[in-house]
């Protein structure tokens, strides 16, 4: 049973837009029942159309590592718009925002500046392509790029495969040079690149996987998926949207020192508003137009407002910041094991840096199959006696926990203590 206000919403919701949501998750299909509305957030807080307060771990899946309507942020969006929304003629702050992101992540020698994750991973690929000349593409199974046609591809039964499309609209032709490999799999990794290497234009990869929960790479993984690529001059891709700016200031190529030829970058990037974008290697980022032949384009792209919170995003983040995110995040990862554990249930609680997963599993989760194998019924039941408790996690047993710069120990603490109390009915 939902609070009435949300309740009256989500039904004209339901009648105009189907599903009612403008982004399937939100639904609240992965745990039951219906979603909330939000009125305001705030901090680490998010208060519902009818009034709740409640803790939130989504933070828009991560993008706002300060924590919602942070001054700074508000600041710069209101000041921007009084200038003016939207040109289609380049800003200042284009040239600025690219500078502050190059000056970060050093492989990004280029970068281009585009609305939407999805965007990047797609133009991207198109770049890797034309600068290659070939089309076949890898990814891993169980990683999430955004919903561009060719990367809508889920994995064969653990075996390299050619990709099946895992939606109704997308041609078996568009997905058909999608190669899909199970993750954390150097045998199967090899094997492909046996058998292709040579018409590999790219492997698209999220150095820590966080879209079937958080599923690490074993190590050396990443470091044997360079030498892979670099071995028959496939670019690696690193889809940084979740892990830019959010594990470290330099990103995940950071935390683990393996450099990508290309990466792309959203949610954090943006401050909140529609920003993302893709860049690096010079050499294959000046193919694109008008430099170039690959066409990629966008009337919003470099939007004034979404440069305006980007750049004021970026410039409260030292290396300062990572280190208390950290903090943070360990003692709510550790708390949430201890709780879960204490009351005699089987979890998983995988942590890097500042990212926190959860799966009610008997054992370790080092694939998408393993992914998939956990309770998901479980974390549905936990979802909803943390929700019943104030407290949001995310709406699906395989995505990530995120705290933010603006949750408090205090906040964390009542987080677990609310989580023993949930576990125990559990
Ligand atoms: C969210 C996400 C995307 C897609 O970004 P959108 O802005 O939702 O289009 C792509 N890759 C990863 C790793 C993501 O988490």
């Amino acid at each position: 049973m939902n609070d009435p206000r949300s309740h009256e919403l989500f039904e004209r919701a339901t009648r105009i837009i189907p599903g009612g949501v403008n982004s399937p998750v939100r639904a609240f299909g992965g745990v039951g029942g219906e979603p909330f509305f939000v009125a305001r957030g705030s901090g680490a807080y998010l208060e519902t159309a009818d009034g709740r307060r409640l803790i939130d771990y989504v933070q828009s899946w991560g993008a706002s590592i300060l924590g919602h309507a942070h001054p700074a942020v508000v600041e710069a969006v209101s000041r921007a718009a009084v200038d003016g929304t939207s040109f289609g003629a380049p800003t200042e702050r284009e040239v600025v925002l690219a500078e502050a992101i190059a000056e970060r992540v050093p492989s990004m020698q280029r970068v281009r500046l585009v609305s939407s994750g999805t965007e990047a991973t797609m133009s991207a690929l198109r770049l890797a392509r034309g600068f290659t000349g070939r089309d076949a593409i890898v990814k891993f199974a169980g990683c999430y790029h955004g919903h561009a046609d060719a990367l809508l591809a889920a994995a064969g039964s653990g075996i390299a495969t050619f990709g099946l499309p895992s939606t109704a609209g997308v041609p078996a032709a568009a997905v058909g040079d999608t190669l899909v490999v199970p993750w954390n799999d150097v045998a199967a990794v090899d094997a492909v690149w046996a058998a292709h290497g040579e018409r590999i234009a790219a492997l698209i990869v999220e150095p820590v996987p966080g879209n079937m929960g958080l599923v690490p790479a074993a190590d050396g993984f990443l470091a044997h998926l360079r030498d892979m690529c670099t071995g028959t001059g496939t670019l690696l891709i690193f889809d940084e949207v979740i892990t830019g700016f959010r594990v470290a200031l330099g990103g995940a190529q950071a935390v683990f020192a393996v450099t990508p030829d290309l990466s792309c970058f959203g949610k954090v990037v943006g401050g909140g508003l529609p920003l993302a974008a893709f860049g690096g290697r010079s050499d294959v980022m000046d193919h694109l137009a008008p430099v170039g032949p690959v066409y990629q384009a966008g009337t919003l792209s470099g939007n004034p407002l979404a440069t305006a919170a980007g750049l004021a995003v970026l410039g409260q983040l030292d290396e300062a910041s990572y280190t208390r995110l950290e903090a943070s995040a360990r003692r709510f990862a550790d708390g949430l094991r201890s709780a879960l554990t204490a009351a005699g249930l089987a979890v998983w609680v995988p942590r890097v840096s500042t990212l926190t997963g959860l799966f009610f599993s008997e054992g370790p989760v080092a694939d998408y199959a393993q992914a998939q194998g956990a309770d998901a019924e479980r974390y549905g039941r936990f979802f909803h006696g943390m929700l019943d408790r104030g407290v949001y996690l995310a709406p699906s047993a395989f995505e990530t926990l995120f705290v933010s710069l603006a949750h408090t120990d205090a906040d964390i603490d009542q987080t677990i203590a609310s989580a023993a109390e949930v576990a125990a009915s559990l």
